[in-house]
């Protein structure tokens, strides 16, 4: 499933390439998860500004005489996006958004058709507006810190590896960056939030942005390696240490790395390295 970084190392490689582009024709094959909400032919001719994201949804400003918003993209659960810019290839049978620019065909390839591409006549109308408003704070904005982390944590009785995939007090931890996070903080994942010390959510949140750069780090270097730069080019995982590695000895302290379920997902951790 695309998390943050994939999303982040899609917008890395697009913006720059879109950016002035204007909307030549628009495609909508097969019902995504919601509809577009306008007619495909209303965006003819819009310009496309600069790409944004915020959590796993991409923002992309149109402006033209007649109409100003944008498009907000969503990648589900196992779309990716990619910029043709010379003759695209035949449309997929998984291919069902296409938006052809002066810049080139940008392809939102889905098989499980839950990803989105939707109208919005702003980031602050609806519906983008009533989509993003349940995430929580960006991981690397620099409003964030220890202190507002502890914040939220401090309302939550749920264990701090559920807070974080729920993405309501930071978004961007998916269940191995998450995992990731929680044994390089030291921290149990079934640890409660609000027993959580400010002291343990300053080496959280440092943490929690040290794995997601590494996981775009990676993703912009898997980037540079396609000549049709591939957004999401699907999963570019970070060097796991423990995630995926039950039963073997923790790479600190050799202790066998444990599996439990939480929220119906695998959590790996330390028993010795992690404490509640
Ligand atoms: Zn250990």
């Amino acid at each position: 499933m695309p998390e943050l970084p994939e999303v982040e190392v899609t917008r890395i490689g697009l913006a720059d390439r879109l950016r002035g582009a204007r909307v030549r024709s628009v495609h909508v094959g097969s019902p995504l998860r919601w509809p577009l909400g306008v007619s495909a032919r209303t965006l003819h001719d819009l310009e496309i500004g600069e790409l944004s994201r915020r959590g796993k949804y991409l923002w992309m400003p149109l402006s033209g005489r007649a109409r100003k918003g944008g498009l907000l993209w969503h990648l589900g659960m196992s779309g990716s996006l990619m910029l043709h810019e010379r003759v695209p290839p035949p449309r997929g049978r998984h291919d069902h958004f296409e938006l052809v620019s002066s810049a080139g065909t940008l392809r939102l390839t889905d098989p499980r058709r839950f990803g989105a591409v939707l109208w919005s006549d702003a980031l602050d109308s609806d519906p983008a507006r009533r989509l993003l408003a349940g995430l929580g704070a960006e991981p690397f904005d620099p409003s964030l810190t220890a202190r507002a982390l502890h914040d939220g944590c401090k309302r939550r009785r749920t264990s701090i590896k559920a807070a974080l995939l729920a993405g309501d007090i930071v978004v961007g931890a998916g269940n191995i960056y998450a995992c990731e996070a929680l044994f390089r903080a030291g921290i149990d994942p079934r640890t409660r939030c609000h027993r959580l010390s400010l002291p343990r959510c300053e080496r959280l949140l440092q943490a929690l942005r040290e794995v997601l750069s590494e996981a775009v780090t990676l993703g912009g270097s898997t980037l540079r390696n396609f000549r049709d730069a591939n957004g999401g080019a699907g999963e570019f995982q970070i060097n796991a240490r423990v995630y995926g590695r039950e039963g073997q000895q923790c790479l600190r302290c050799r202790t066998p790395v444990r599996r439990v379920v939480q929220a119906q997902r695998s959590t790996f951790f330390c028993p010795h390295c992690q404490a509640r």
